[in-house]
């Protein structure tokens, strides 16, 4: 075990290295929560242990010793920085104390008013004016003595000049310089593409921006100010309380944050707290948390300071939005459509306001990009209702044991062991048993039913929900198995319904080719592909059996050929499947030559499944005619009444009107069939469609009186 003393040591030697990076480099290695985890620890141990306090611990000063290279800025009044408050409980806590300290002090009100501000997250920094000129500017430093970055400032157009309407003979105005999030985002976009470093967030872009030896670079960032104090003044009346003081620095000129206000004691700061965390997500910039100043800046003196922070004032801070976590191994989760995605399982941790345990890692370039091994010590980010993610991994943990894997993806589905592919150009593997695979079930289920494709009425969500998780249908086969009975049974199902179920199950039998192939959910195979690969392949067997290669090479002579005939003047032949490229055709050999899809085929076919040929017109005998059906048909579902008046030449329209020929109309037709009576349109029945297209007249005229 290390000895309190030990561990007083590694955390000063730690907390010494993470101040390094983060103000001098500008370039944080461990999220802002795990600093103040470990300077929490520093703290607590030096408070239980006095003896334990030396002078250079990192909780006795300010920042980081300015770097050599700027001249350095004295500062008249220190800058210093902010006790923290976690949680209502340290909030109330201060609260009281401060009030107990005015009472000794005979000052205190009943109610203490504080003003209450936003905690900006990035650079402070002091501006001098003289007789209202802006003459010097400087960053913290150790809060004594500061860099001089003048000519930096002069560069950020937030900051006036001049004040407006006031020439105090000297004052110093205190605040905080940041990058807004949209322009931190637009400025890594552009390092990433000149292959320079990115910024680990706005307030190292900001502190970066800020300190570049050469002013021009400064310029070229888009840096913000916010003013929220004053440090030296002299020979001015400034206001009485901070809230005014602020006022007074807008009316002078300066930005000054909107959000702020008075707070009649602790119960009201708490409630601005809350207002502000609510709003977080949606300010352009970066907040940590909320500030409370005693208003009445007369009191502030008699209030104090502790070894590098002023009593008067306390800052909230909200939960933090990136912490430290481990990579505990990457899992693949199949989505409904069949993508594979890498999901992080981490070691618990609270970030955002809630614990994280997983975390989407989107696709294998990602894992790549990020460089992360399984075993490594990693970023977890969470912001407002953004999904969480792992913003990087900290490669210089990686002495530590366990030992690290790299992450492969699988060779097969995780979830139903088929091939798992990746598309040239794409991203993401997915698993090619679509009709068999258990997490594209529902999915694959509901694209089979759906009007376009197999047509089955009555077949919708919810009912897939249930069969699937009563384990009666795995695949699209399986629903040919399935009886009234069985339906019956199912919870919101009646008999009447379950009947007609059954029903629209077994009309679907009979279904065009192109209509099956594109129920059978193969990807990139819509309607059109579908419909084109129906013209020249009658069955899967057909298409199964189809030498791609020299299909591809006779393609290719004729495109060639035809250019020659067009150059001639000549009309081109055909070209076979016009329009299907290699990457339709990869994704057909994939899918066929998936042997569980297959078995899924065949078990198609077993259940009676027949084709009926679509690709050539049946016949003509409705040419010329326009059609609308109405109502529930006897035999045909609408898609299929529809398919017959197309393959027979007729149109097919959506409403009535004067220029409909026939509305054909089944059980429980509605306004259509009132449209058509109005308007004098022939109506007719299934069995009537069914004679004129086979160039008979309607078996059963039911035209009206008017009409006729
Ligand atoms: P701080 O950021 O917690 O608070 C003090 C600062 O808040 C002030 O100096 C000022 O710049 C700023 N501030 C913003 N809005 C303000 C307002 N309205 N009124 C007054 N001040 C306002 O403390 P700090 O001393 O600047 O920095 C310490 C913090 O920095 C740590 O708690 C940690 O989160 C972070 N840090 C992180 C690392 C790291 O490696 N990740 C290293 C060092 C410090």
């Amino acid at each position: 075990m290390e000895s309190a003393h030990q561990r007083a040591e590694t955390l000063r030697a730690l907390l010494a290295r993470y101040d390094y990076e983060y103000y001098v480099l500008d370039a944080p290695s461990v999220p802002d929560a795990e600093y103040d985890r470990l300077f929490r620890e520093l703290d607590a141990l030096e408070r239980a242990e006095p003896a334990l306090a030396s002078p250079d611990s990192p909780t006795r000063r300010v920042g980081g010793a300015p770097s050599g290279a700027f001249a350095q800025v004295r500062h008249p009044v220190p800058m210093l920085s902010l006790s923290n408050a976690f949680d209502d409980d340290e909030v109330l806590a201060v609260a009281r104390r401060v009030r107990e300290r005015l009472v000794e002090d005979g000052l205190a009100q009943i109610e203490l008013r504080y003003c209450a501000e936003l905690k900006y997250d990035g650079v402070a920094v002091s501006l001098r004016y003289e007789r209202g000129a802006f003459v010097r500017g400087a960053t913290r430093g150790d809060g004594a003595t500061g860099e001089d970055v003048t000519a930096n400032l002069r560069t950020v157009r937030a900051i006036p000049l001049r004040l407006r309407g006031v020439e105090p003979e000297v004052l110093e105005v205190r605040g905080e310089v940041l990058m807004f999030r949209r322009d931190f985002e637009r400025l890594n976009e552009r390092q990433r593409a000149a292959g320079e470093k990115e910024f680990v967030n706005p307030r190292n872009a900001a502190a970066g921006s800020l300190r570049q030896l050469d002013p021009a670079l400064t310029a070229a960032r888009p840096l913000r100010f916010f003013a929220y104090g004053v440090g030296a003044a002299a020979a001015t009346a400034l206001p009485a309380t901070h809230s005014g003081l602020l006022d007074w620095l807008a009316g002078a000129g300066l930005p000054v944050g909107p959000e702020r206000t008075v707070a009649n004691g602790p119960q009201e700061l708490l409630a601005f707290y809350r207002r502000m965390q609510a709003r977080r997500a949606q300010l352009a910039y970066d907040i940590d948390g909320v500030v409370y100043k005693v208003d009445r800046r007369d009191w502030h003196d008699a209030i104090g300071f502790v070894a590098r922070a002023p009593r008067f004032a306390i800052a909230h801070k909200f939960p933090a939005e990136e912490a430290l976590t481990e990579l505990l191994d990457i899992e693949i989760q199949v989505g409904r459509t069949g993508k594979l995605t890498p999901v992080a399982r981490l070691r618990p941790v609270f970030v955002g306001g809630v614990t994280v345990a997983s975390a989407t890692l989107h696709n294998e370039d990602e894992i790549a990009r990020k460089g992360l091994l399984i075993g490594d010590t990693v970023v977890v980010r969470r912001a407002g209702d953004v999904i969480p993610e792992i913003v990087r991994a900290l490669p210089e943990r990686r002495g530590e044991p366990p030992p690290r894997r790299a992450f492969a993806m699988p060779s097969a589905c995780p979830v139903c062991g088929s091939a798992v592919a990746r598309e040239d150009g794409e991203a993401d593997w997915r698993c090619v048993g679509g009709l068999y695979c258990a997490a594209q079930r529902k999915q694959a289920l509901l694209h089979f039913a759906q009007r376009r494709a197999m047509d089955i009425d009555g077949l919708g969500e919810k009912l897939v929900d249930q069969l699937v998780d009563e384990g009666l249908v795995r695949t699209p086969a399986d629903l040919y198995r399935l009886d009234v009975a069985t339906l019956a049974a199912l919870e919101r199902m009646g008999g009447k319904s379950a009947a007609n179920l059954v029903e629209a199950i077994g009309r679907s039998k009979r279904a065009s080719f192109a209509r099956f192939l594109f129920a059978l959910g193969i990807r990139h195979v819509g309607e059109e592909v579908a419909r084109v690969l129906a013209q020249r392949y009658r069955d899967p067997e057909s298409l199964m059996a189809e030498d791609w290669d020299a299909l591809a090479a006779s393609k290719a002579a004729l495109q060639k050929e035809n250019a020659q005939r067009r150059a001639r003047g000549e009309a081109p032949r055909p070209v076979p499947l016009e329009g299907i490229g290699p990457e339709i055709v990869a994704s057909l050999r994939r899918f066929f030559g998936e042997p569980h899809n297959r078995e899924v085929l065949a078990a198609l076919r077993a259940a009676g499944i027949e084709w009926v040929r679509d690709d050539e017109p049946a016949g003509a005998a409705l040419a010329g005619r326009t059609f609308v059906v109405t109502g529930t048909l006897p035999t045909m579902s609408r898609e299929q009444a529809h398919e017959l008046i197309r393959r027979h030449g007729g149109d097919v329209a959506g409403s009535v009107s004067r220029r409909t020929d026939f509305v054909v109309a089944g059980e429980a037709a509605g306004s259509k069939l009132e449209r058509a009576r109005e308007l004098g349109v022939a109506v007719i029945d299934e069995s009537a469609l069914i004679g004129l297209a086979q160039g008979g007249g309607p078996a059963r005229d039911t035209r009206t009186e008017k009409e006729s």
